[in-house]
């Protein structure tokens, strides 16, 4: 466990020299607790790709529910209904805004006039807990009111949440509303002052009702995001936040870097339910889960670039079907990998993690990269990591999680030079096994955030010595 996470203070920087990313920033650290990133969502609905897997039983949970508007067209004020990522909403005095005076996250954002309203045609099962709003003015409209409500009876009546709201900004400010309302539940949101100001919203969660919405990347709720964060979220991440976007796979969980354009970090469970006989597909390809805004990699910048395309969650631990072995294809699960490393040592504990998969265990294991001010890049600026680092949580059971790693688990935590000259691809290893700690210091992450701080304290101060 480490007492502060520091996400990305070195990316900061690039984000100043990037004007395109600068709308970002007001959200950049809304928790990874509160905004899960379902599968797709930034381009439609879940399932919607050809290489989504949502039928392999590795299930994301909605604990919230994200509406940014990407998935929807309505272009003109008029009353209809629309379907969006989450489902219908009906948009009344109200469009989807796709202009450069539209403040948006992503290419789109609601834009509201006069006594416009955009309410949910659906109701939420699972209560609400939160909900936040971004909101700006349009263009150079002045400001104008606003308020949230919300109705229990399917729409019949509206009850107004909280207090009315004024927006006086031109880029996104954040509001919130304490709802904790359980049961079937659906929101309205209402411009209130009647004026032909036009207020754009975007980025609208709702967490479930008891959920909380606090602290990603040391608080609780990995499992809630996702089987494979079941042991915690390693650093706060969000759909907001270009160099820490968040992006739940049914295959694996990335922290994305758009500065970087590699994975600040992986996430995965590794079981015997992912392994069977399907060939690697290799089929590499960016991903198109991603929002198109924001900055990827492509084949031309690994190309000649005398870096692997290095995979952080192997093609070979996931190949039960096709679509599963495909996903992990995606040039955002990948990182510029040295190939003495990639070919080489790392390959070896990917197949030591196989092997004991196979002896019935249950893994949790997250890898990426660690940088410096001098790391390099490649092709468009595609971020070389100095070394890579993995940590490999080993439990007895399928199934088991934060509860059932205790001061004996098995924890392997590895660290290895990403420059062919300074590993050797027959080297072994069980030679660059280091602490956990170590790596978190090196990183800024909390691997393991979620269980007991006491048993976190020492199984990531050990180093890994069995054969
Ligand atoms: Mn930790
Ligand atoms: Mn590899």
């Amino acid at each position: 466990m480490i007492s502060t996470v520091r996400v990305s203070g070195v990316e900061q920087v690039s984000i100043r020299e990037r004007p395109d990313l600068m709308r970002y920033q007001q959200s950049r650290f809304v928790s990874a607790a509160i905004v899960l990133s379902l599968y797709g969502a930034a381009t439609g609905c879940l399932g919607a790709h050809p290489y989504d897997d949502p039928d392999t039983g590795v299930a994301v949970a909605a604990v919230t529910l994200t509406e940014g508007f990407e998935a929807g067209t309505k272009t003109s004020f008029a009353a209809a209904d629309v379907t969006l990522g989450s489902g219908v909403w009906n948009m009344n005095d109200a469009l989807i805004g796709t202009l450069s005076t539209d403040v948006k996250t992503g290419t789109k954002s609601a834009r509201v006039r006069n006594s416009g309203r955009i309410t949910m045609q659906f109701d939420r099962t699972t209560g609400a807990g939160t909900v936040t709003i971004h909101h700006a003015k349009f263009g150079t409209d002045g400001s104008s009111t606003w308020g949230l409500f919300a109705s229990q009876n399917a729409g019949s009546t509206f009850t107004q949440i909280g207090a009315t709201v004024t927006t006086n900004t031109t880029t996104f400010a954040t509001a919130t509303f304490t709802v904790n309302l359980a049961g079937n539940i659906r929101f309205d949101i209402r411009k209130l002052d009647g004026s032909a100001n036009r207020i754009n919203f975007d980025d609208i969660t709702i967490t479930d009702s008891g959920s909380g919405g606090g602290g990603g990347g040391g608080g609780t709720g990995g499992a809630a995001l996702s089987v494979h964060t079941t042991l915690g979220i390693p650093s706060p991440t969000s759909t907001s936040d270009p160099n820490s976007f968040l992006s739940a796979k049914s295959q694996y969980v990335i922290s994305y870097n758009s500065g970087r354009k590699i994975p600040n970090w992986v996430s995965w469970e590794l079981n015997t339910s992912y392994l069977g006989s399907t060939p690697r597909q290799d089929d590499f390809r960016a991903d198109d889960t991603l929002p198109p805004t924001l900055p990827q990699a492509s084949l031309a910048d690994y190309s000649g670039s005398g870096f692997d395309r290095g995979h952080m969650c192997p093609s070979g631990d996931r190949t039960l079907t096709v679509a599963a072995n495909s996903q992990t294809f995606f040039l955002t699960n990948m990182v510029p990998q040295a190939a003495n490393n990639n070919r080489g040592p790392w390959e070896g504990l990917e197949s030591e993690a196989r092997t004991i998969a196979q002896s019935g265990k249950e893994l949790f294991i997250v890898a990426g990269g660690v940088f410096s001010s001098s790391s390099r890049t490649i092709g468009t600026g595609v971020s070389v990591p100095d070394q890579t680092f993995k940590v490999v949580v080993v439990l007895d059971a399928v199934g088991q999680g934060p509860s059932s790693v205790t001061t004996n688990t098995r924890v392997i935590a590895v660290l290895m030079p990403n420059d062919d000259s300074k590993i050797s691809v027959t080297a072994d290893w069980h030679n660059f096994r280091v602490s956990v700690d170590s790596i978190e210091a090196l990183t800024g992450y909390d691997f393991l955030s979620d269980v007991d701080p006491a048993v976190q304290a020492v199984v990531e101060a050990r180093v890994d010595n069995l054969p």
